[in-house]
């Protein structure tokens, strides 16, 4: 078996083309000399992504049509010598389409493998973009009545540098050998047709037959070269950089806690919450932070989950949080469902609202009296650091004090 795969028994229908897709890749990809984990695939929902789990690369897999933008964003943050494929079905790149114009258009460094089969083969059959007039499908059974989309026409046309179109079957792995070398987009379509819709509602057609009526002309183009779009690095050091490295104070926390932060939009939840990942980072912990809040940003409820730990972590999803702190109505409504089956931890209230039925220990502050709605989280936060000592609080103040709101708030003094 291929060091680029981990299982070789593929996960599609019988005599789907897709299986000549994986196997032209992989030949590819050992014909450059690549290694496994220098590869990142991104897939997106069509049969096409559910080969995820047979490659050895790096995987992503991402929403329906969005393959290619994914890609884009991987790509740009990668060294050249890295390589970005995409898996794409016609039905993705129809809904897709514009990321995929986009792409070629700032030649980004990824090629897209564009799987052809003509319909929507996972959802059961339906006409996509590049379904060709003629073409019988589950929702068009007397033939599909316009033309289709030539997405290597338009990738060229957009500006990238290379395009080809193969018809499954064969080897073409000389054709995505091609397209792997080039600096920036390369788009391979390939044509087949899906066995379980394709073939049993157009018995008598034959690939190369229906790519011929459909002017569907398989070959390999060009377009002018140019060097492949790659956003200026900045040469200060990022955020997060900034962030590992200053290690000023030292946090007793040994495993892990999750928190949650509730109150109201436009109150800055979701702004002191950051804070206090940025204090305990300075304290030497990991730190993960995630906000909802409805879309009309500014009315309703705001909350944020952090996680702080002393080992990295990789999830950071918060089902049974250890501290709930919620400084308004809002806050708390939200969060009821969360806060009633707790059977430990401690729930920090605000004193103006209801102590709700809960298992955890409830401490009843005054966060909004005392610090005014603007200010309620943040203080909600100093106080259960002051009570827990989780992070030390000069850590959270002083990193209050370093931010843009250090002008406009005392927390020392609160
Ligand atoms: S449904 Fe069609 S496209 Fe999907 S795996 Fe089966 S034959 Fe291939």
């Amino acid at each position: 078996m291929s060091r680029f795969l981990v299982k070789s028994e593929l996960p599609y229908c019988k005599g789907c083309g897709h299986h000549l897709i994986v196997r032209n890749t992989v030949k590819a990809l050992e014909a450059i000399g690549m290694e496994p984990l220098d590869v990142v695939l991104v897939t997106d929902i069509g049969c096409h992504g559910i080969v995820d789990g047979n490659f050895a690369t790096h995987t992503v897999h991402g929403l329906h049509g969005r393959s290619v933008a994914l890609a884009a964003g991987i790509a740009m943050g990668l060294p050249p010598e890295k390589k970005v494929i995409v898996y794409i079905g016609d039905g993705g790149a129809t809904i897709g389409l514009q990321h995929i114009l986009e792409a070629a258009r700032m030649n980004v460094d990824i090629t897209v493998v564009l799987h052809n089969n003509m319909l929507y083969g996972m959802t059961g059959g339906q006409p996509s973009g590049l379904t060709p007039t003629g073409f019988r499908t589950v929702l068009t059974p007397q033939g599909y009545p316009l033309p289709h989309h030539d997405i290597p026409r338009l990738v060229l046309d957009a500006g990238a540098p290379f395009a080809a179109r193969v018809i499954a079957p064969g080897d073409f792995a000389d054709v995505l050998r091609q397209a792997l070398e080039v600096e920036g987009f390369s788009l391979v379509e390939v044509l087949g047709i899906c066995v379980s819709y394709g073939v049993k509602m157009n018995p008598d057609l034959r690939l190369k037959e229906l790519a011929r009526q459909a002017g569907y002309e398989p070959g390999v183009w060009t377009g002018p070269t140019r060097p492949a779009f790659r956003p200026a690095r900045r040469e200060t050091t990022s955020l997060l950089e900034t962030l590992a490295v200053s290690q000023r104070y030292s946090s007793p926390l040994e495993g892990r806690l999750t928190l949650i932060l509730g109150g109201s939009a436009g109150e800055g939840v979701q702004q002191a919450a950051e804070l206090l990942a940025q204090a305990a980072m300075s304290a030497g912990l990991y730190a993960t932070k995630k906000g909802s809040y409805p879309v009309t940003v500014g009315v309703g409820f705001s909350v944020a989950e952090v996680v702080l730990s002393r080992t990295p972590i990789f999830y950071h999803g918060v089902s049974q949080p250890d501290a709930v702190i919620i400084t308004s109505a809002d806050g708390l409504a939200n969060q009821r469902e969360r806060i009633h089956p707790m059977k430990g931890g401690i729930l920090w209230l605000d004193e103006s609202l209801p102590v709700p039925e809960t298992g955890a220990e409830v401490r009843v502050r005054d966060f909004r009296g005392r610090a005014g709605a603007r200010n309620a989280g943040l203080y909600a936060l100093l106080t259960f650091l002051r009570e827990t000592g989780v992070v030390p609080p000069e850590a959270f103040v002083k990193t209050v004090q370093e931010s843009p709101l250090g002008k406009h708030v005392d927390l020392a003094a609160l």
